[in-house]
């Protein structure tokens, strides 16, 4: 991939080396950061990067049920759900 530099000179650029998770169209915790239910630090540490550390992917990847209200790290956000307001 080519960028155009500012000085009108062109410079490869290597395409990027993360990609999202792959239950990123399937998880609430996207769409809680979309709405702003939710820091954006989340998708940003875990679903853009698809890291693997993230508790919900784990669980996803044995076929478990996992409540909206489960945040990456494992813990749980009482009041999150994505019924409310
Ligand atoms: S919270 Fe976890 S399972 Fe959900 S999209 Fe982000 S990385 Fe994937």
């Amino acid at each position: 991939m080519m960028n155009t530099l500012n000085n009108g000179t062109h410079e490869p650029v290597a395409e990027s080396l993360y990609t999202k998770c792959i239950w990123f169209d399937y998880c609430p915790i996207p769409e809680f950061v979309r709405i702003g239910k939710l820091s954006k630090k989340w998708t940003c540490f875990y679903c853009d990067v698809a890291n693997p550390v993230c508790k919900r992917y784990q669980l996803e990847n044995f076929g478990r049920n996992i409540p909206d209200n489960m945040l990456p790290d494992g813990k749980i956000q009482g009041n999150l759900t994505r019924f409310n307001d």
